[in-house]
């Protein structure tokens, strides 16, 4: 094989208690996963089914900075679990969803929430809120086999030692399972694809010199400044 020029190198995360990296394919991300997120964003729960989104594979960053991104003064902090596939398919039933999972991660999705209203206003795509570089900041990878898949527990984000987003896994409207099984209907998921699975309300602004600490319990903590 010939390249025109140098391909960029393949996107990957760190795995817990391994020196093998997840190579990252496509980044899916769930919206309006929890009810009280749909309410504090003005929609209704009982009339919206959460959605989906993308953002960039390399989008997702392990350095412990997020650097505030240009044109935007309202960006906030969602908390979220990442769901990482070693396998994949169309058409998975809900039932053989978790076969495919190959970890989980603690994860935030950054948002321009600015620029995300102004999009949602005037009926254009997300992409210029949600897909900027290092928009998705991770801890690592922890594998099913320490963890097996985590259903329940608190997620949580601190923003210089104050709580600002609490819930609970077992309020994701949209399990993992399925997920899984809805974006199986509508793309081929393969070995490497990650799904950031939707915030629990409390969202918020975040200015430079923050410091945020997102936790998932039976997961783990992530430790991120803000540059
Ligand atoms: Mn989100």
């Amino acid at each position: 094989m010939i390249y025109a020029f140098d391909p960029a190198p393949v996107p990957s995360l760190a795995v817990q208690g391994s020196d093998a990296r997840f190579p990252v394919r496509w980044v899916y991300c769930i919206g309006h996963n929890y009810a009280a997120h749909t309410v504090e964003m003005g929609g209704d729960p009982d009339r919206e089914a959460p959605f989906f989104f993308q953002k960039n594979p390399d989008d997702l960053d392990q350095s412990g900075e997020f650097p505030y991104p240009a044109k935007s003064s309202d960006v906030h902090h969602e908390v979220e679990m990442l769901v990482a596939l070693k396998s994949g398919g169309t058409d998975i039933a809900p039932a053989d969803a978790l076969g495919h999972v190959f970890g989980y991660a603690v994860a935030l999705d950054m948002t321009r929430r600015d620029l995300q209203g102004e999009a949602k206003e005037a009926r254009r795509p997300w992409e210029i809120g949600k897909a900027f570089a290092r928009s998705a900041p991770c801890g690592p990878v922890v594998p099913v086999e320490g963890i097996g898949h985590p259903a329940s527990g608190l997620v949580s984000l601190h923003v210089n030692e104050t709580m600002r987003q609490r819930g609970d896994l077992d309020r994701m409207i949209w399990k993992v399972p399925e997920m899984i099984a809805y974006l199986s209907e509508y793309f081929t998921l393969a070995a490497g694809d990650v799904i950031l699975s939707g915030t629990p309300s409390g969202v918020a602004a975040v200015a430079r010199g923050d410091r945020m600490v997102a936790a998932i319990e039976g997961i783990g903590t992530l430790d991120v400044r803000v540059v």
